[in-house]
């Protein structure tokens, strides 16, 4: 396997319960660094453009403004098989459907409100990385 970084966020209903060391603690114990970490407002364009993949869908005008609600922490989590990884530490975007232990499972608050993000692929990571960090902000 190879070491691999991946793009998350804690979501606007992380940073407001004050879960952000509690979700990163999950993350760190099994194994991912966190190689990069801002805490950032979004503007509504960023957001838009972050999730532009699901612009046609029923449900984007409540997600931008959800993840516009408050601050966001924007991170680089570095790792074996780090994008896959992250995903199963994740688990299923409804929390209704995810797993136990799970970061959405013990902490997300709703199908929008769900705690995290995490790059669905290798490719999507390095383009969500880009679009949040330099290179010289991200050290491993
Ligand atoms: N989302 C939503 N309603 C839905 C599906 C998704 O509000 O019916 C939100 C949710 O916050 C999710 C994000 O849109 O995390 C992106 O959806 P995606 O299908 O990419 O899920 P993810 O990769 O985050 O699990």
């Amino acid at each position: 396997m190879a070491t691999e970084q991946t793009f998350s966020i804690l979501k606007p209903d992380a940073t407001r319960r004050n879960l952000t060391g509690a979700i990163n603690a999950v993350y760190e114990k099994a194994g991912l660094r966190i190689v990069a970490q801002k805490r950032i407002q979004m503007s509504q364009a960023m957001a838009e453009t972050f999730y532009g993949v699901h612009k046609e869908r029923p449900f984007f005008k409540d997600l931008v403004s959800f993840m516009i609600s408050g601050p966001v922490v924007v991170q680089v989590l570095e790792g074996e098989n780090a994008v896959a990884h992250h995903r199963e530490l994740m688990g299923a975007t409804n929390p209704a459907n995810a797993a136990e232990g799970t970061v959405r499972k013990l902490f997300a608050e709703s199908i929008e409100a769900n705690s995290v993000h995490g790059s669905d692929s290798l490719e999507n990571a390095a383009i969500e990385i880009a679009y949040f960090f330099a290179g010289s902000e991200i050290v491993g």
